[in-house]
């Protein structure tokens, strides 16, 4: 097994809520970044229901609460990497970088934060540790690792799909005497590298942002690969002014052009086939993309890229050839060649100067693939074919328990005490990706078999929100105690779910999408790839049919529990 990566900050409060007291709310919201930010909203504002968030970090934000490593931004431009309810709030926040840092995102939740007046609906640093669902009482009973007891009737998890870091069992990380990190548990305080000898092990979106600036920034840096990337150049810049006055003008159709879209960006996919072309055509396009930068390069070149893998080829070869272009070593570039996998099969990446900067002196690659490490000495690491490296600084970009283990770290149990580890130990059943059987009046905002993670994540945070606030008050008003799925539907979605991605390279690739990071994880394709657009009608058309495939219980009232 993986060691879990402890999210813990030295400012964590000390108070101890009183543990006998148990009080009683509508609604309990775990996590505060986007997701739970805006379900508070929803619930104590729009619906008037007592809600109370819990948040484990010290602030609002979520992911870019814990992902300060160096060179963390997102990867969908800043215009569209925020939420969409209030105009007001559209029209007055002004980005400054066309892929958001980390610090403007965590300003611009805090914004939010202040705007709305959320902090008041938070309990910060607090972890939830346990929530059951009591068959007598029809309540979920809540417990935090501050020694809150809360009952509720609904629990909405907005845990996030990234959020439990994973560091690989090696042995001996105890005994290392230098300094270790995990790129999702970065210090507040950052990291000075300045005379370092660093290593960053992993090559995923993480290691990718983090190695040219780590790179800069240090005395010697070995990256340590144990898969080779196709990564884009995102050909970042300041955001061009007169283009966001454009934005602003024309935002609300932008917004809804981006809900119903593939993936929750307001382009157009192209659908021409990348086989009906001549090469000299088709090496035009991609150059052309690979000039503009970004995602663009999947979405906008060739539609069977992503479906066949004859098409898929020629982009993959594209990408390699331009890795044989820029890496000077030979060696090196040739280390650097992904083949393994298809281009889009994993997460697609884009990058500011990646591959360039396996040409600094400063950096090694070190391909461990074939020769993993086999030991972390206190000096350092061994590799398998028994060499040795120093290093005062390790840096873990080695990813995380995705879509799953955070729901894992907490004892969540429903009707009879069933165990939703138990539950999905064969990998996550949900319905819609927003609800479960047998844990009733639970929602889950973008879980496992939604678009969420393959989307661009505040536009299907917004749409779960909404979805799942629109059926709370649809259950209130006709005074429903609860609410559960039926085991047909769930299997007939995840039957969906599966069926939808096995049409996709997604299937060709180990990637954490498929739990194939974590051993012992059942190899489960865990979001939905039907696209954003498809997947809200379905929501949409189930909303107004009376939620078929949910069952609603008869009111009764809940008693409280003593
Ligand atoms: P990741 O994509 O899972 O990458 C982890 C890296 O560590 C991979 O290169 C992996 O190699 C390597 N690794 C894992 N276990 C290893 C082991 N035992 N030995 C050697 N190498 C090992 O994790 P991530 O980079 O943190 O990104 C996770 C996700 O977070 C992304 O896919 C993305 O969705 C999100 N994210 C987004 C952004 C953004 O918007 N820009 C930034 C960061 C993260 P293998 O490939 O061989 O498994």
């Amino acid at each position: 097994m993986a060691r879990i990566v402890t999210w813990s900050e030295p400012e964590r409060s000390t108070k101890m809520a009183d543990s006998t007291a148990t009080k009683h709310v509508d609604a309990v919201v775990i996590g505060a970044g986007f997701a739970g930010m805006y379900m508070l909203k929803k619930l104590r504002d729009d619906l008037g229901m007592t809600t109370q968030v819990y948040e484990r970090g010290s602030g609002v934000g979520g992911t870019w609460f814990w992902n300060r490593y160096p060179g963390a931004r997102c990867d969908s431009e800043s215009y569209i990497y925020c939420f969409s309810f209030d105009d007001d709030l559209l029209q007055e926040w002004n980005w400054s970088g066309k892929y958001p840092e980390q610090p403007e995102i965590l300003e611009y939740l805090n914004h939010v934060a202040d705007r709305f007046d959320l902090r008041s609906g938070i309990q910060f640093n607090t972890s939830v540790t346990a929530a059951h669902f009591n068959d007598d009482t029809n309540l979920w009973e809540v417990e935090t690792d501050q020694g809150d007891r809360v009952t509720a009737k609904y629990v909405v998890t907005a845990i996030g799909c990234i959020s439990t870091g994973q560091i690989p069992q090696i042995p001996g990380l105890d005994s290392f005497q230098g300094d270790w990190h995990h790129t999702g548990a970065w210090p507040h305080e950052g990291v000075d590298f300045a005379g370092k000898r660093v290593a960053v092990i992993g090559t995923g979106s993480s290691g990718v942002q983090s190695i040219p600036v780590i790179a800069r920034e240090s005395e010697h840096l070995t990256v340590f690969q144990r898969t080779p990337q196709y990564t884009i150049p995102a050909r970042h810049e300041n955001v061009d002014q007169e283009f966001l006055k454009e934005v602003k003008a024309n935002y609300t159709e932008i917004m809804q052009q981006s809900k119903v879209s593939f993936a929750g960006f307001p382009v157009e996919f192209s659908e021409e086939s990348a086989l009906e072309v001549s090469d000299e055509e088709r090496r035009a396009k991609f150059e052309e993309l690979w000039e503009l930068g970004g995602f663009r390069f999947l979405f906008q070149s060739y539609g069977d890229i992503a479906v066949d893998r004859r098409a898929n080829d020629t982009a993959s070869e594209f990408i390699r050839s331009k890795i044989r272009e820029i890496v000077k070593d030979p060696d090196t570039a040739e280390k650097l060649l992904p083949r393994d996998h298809p281009f889009g099969s994993k997460r697609a990446l884009i990058d500011t100067n990646y591959f360039d900067t396996y040409n600094r002196d400063n950096v090694d690659l070190v391909d461990i693939r074939h020769f993993p490490i086999e030991e972390i000495t206190p000096t350092g690491l061994r590799t398998a074919d028994g060499q040795e490296y120093e290093f005062d600084v390790i840096v873990f970009a080695t990813g995380y328990d995705a879509m799953t283990g955070t729901f894992f770290n907490i004892d969540l149990t429903g009707r009879n005490g069933v165990a939703l580890k138990d539950k999905w130990s064969e990998g996550p059943k949900t319905y819609l990706g927003i609800a479960t059987t047998e844990f009733p009046n639970l929602f889950m905002i973008t879980g496992p078999g939604s678009p969420s993670v393959l989307s661009n994540m505040p536009v299907s945070i917004e749409q779960h929100v909404e979805w799942v606030s629109d059926f709370i008050e649809y259950l209130s008003e006709r005074d429903v105690a609860t609410v559960d799925v039926t085991p047909e539907a769930e299997e007939e979605w995840v039957q969906h779910v599966n069926d939808v991605a096995e049409q996709t390279m997604y299937m060709l690739a180990d990637s954490w999408y498929l739990g194939a990071n974590i051993p012992g994880k059942p190899r489960v394709f865990m979001p939905y790839a039907g696209g954003v657009g498809v997947y809200r009608e379905r929501c949409e058309e189930i909303a107004s049919t009376d939620y078929p495939g949910f069952i609603q219980s008869e009111a009764k009232e809940p008693v409280l529990a003593d």
